[in-house]
């Protein structure tokens, strides 16, 4: 059925979120790909250390800073930024490839990356996770186990600052039960597709209108 735009494919849409660290935003975003076809998981480039049980390459594409510095220079980023004393990137060329094949990309980027994007191109829908409370974003954090102390409070006090952001995206999930907020997250891009823009005007023709 041609009811897209493009020879029936629409380039894919961009689905920023953003989130406290903890507030479940990989998780969410993980499983809405798994869920739901046709919308991938734009992997990114970071300086972080991978975490157990994390692989290069299906959860980020782990460098080291003279690379990532390397392609800063070379504009390979959409958009880069320092989260937790760590360098985070999105690649041009992986988003791209994957928006031209008709796949709508999930972003799953800080707020400084997600203010990037928004000032580069309005393009994008923006979509901020919200934890139920503070108190349960630290025990997530905890439960994670796998940052110090330090960086525990540092990611707090991130999160307080970061959530000052969430007027600034076009939805807001609060992820208490997991279900629900994955139910919100796939009507967001649900209600997207079906959007007027992305029906082929030369395809509504075809009725006589
Ligand atoms: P974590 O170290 O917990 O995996 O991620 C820390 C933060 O970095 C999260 O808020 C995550 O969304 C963000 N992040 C991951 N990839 C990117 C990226 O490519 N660009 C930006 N700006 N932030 C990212």
């Amino acid at each position: 059925m041609q009811r897209r735009t493009m020879q029936g494919k629409a380039r894919g849409s961009l689905f920023i979120v953003s989130a406290p660290s903890g507030a479940g935003k990989t998780t969410l975003c993980r499983k809405l790909t798994e869920v739901l076809p046709g919308i991938g998981y734009s992997i990114s480039h970071t300086t972080r250390r991978p975490r157990a049980g994390e692989e290069n390459g299906r959860d980020y594409i782990f460098v080291d800073e003279a690379e990532f510095r390397r392609m800063i220079g070379d504009k390979e980023f959409l958009e880069w930024a320092t989260v937790h004393g760590n360098l985070y990137g999105t690649s041009q060329r992986m988003l791209r490839e994957m928006q031209g094949q008709g796949t709508d990309v999930i972003l799953d980027i800080d707020v400084q990356g997600a203010r990037q994007l928004r000032e580069a191109s309005p393009e994008g829908v923006s979509i901020f996770i919200l934890p139920p409370s503070l108190e349960v974003l630290r025990s997530r954090l905890e439960k994670r186990g796998s940052n110090s102390a330090e960086d525990m409070e540092r990611r707090m006090r991130t999160a307080v600052e970061e959530i000052r952001e969430y007027k600034k995206y076009d939805y807001v999930i609060v992820n208490d039960l997991f279900e629900k907020a994955l139910d919100e997250l796939r009507a967001v891009v649900l209600a997207e597709r079906v959007k007027t823009d992305k029906i082929d005007p030369e395809w509504v023709k075809t009725f006589g209108s």
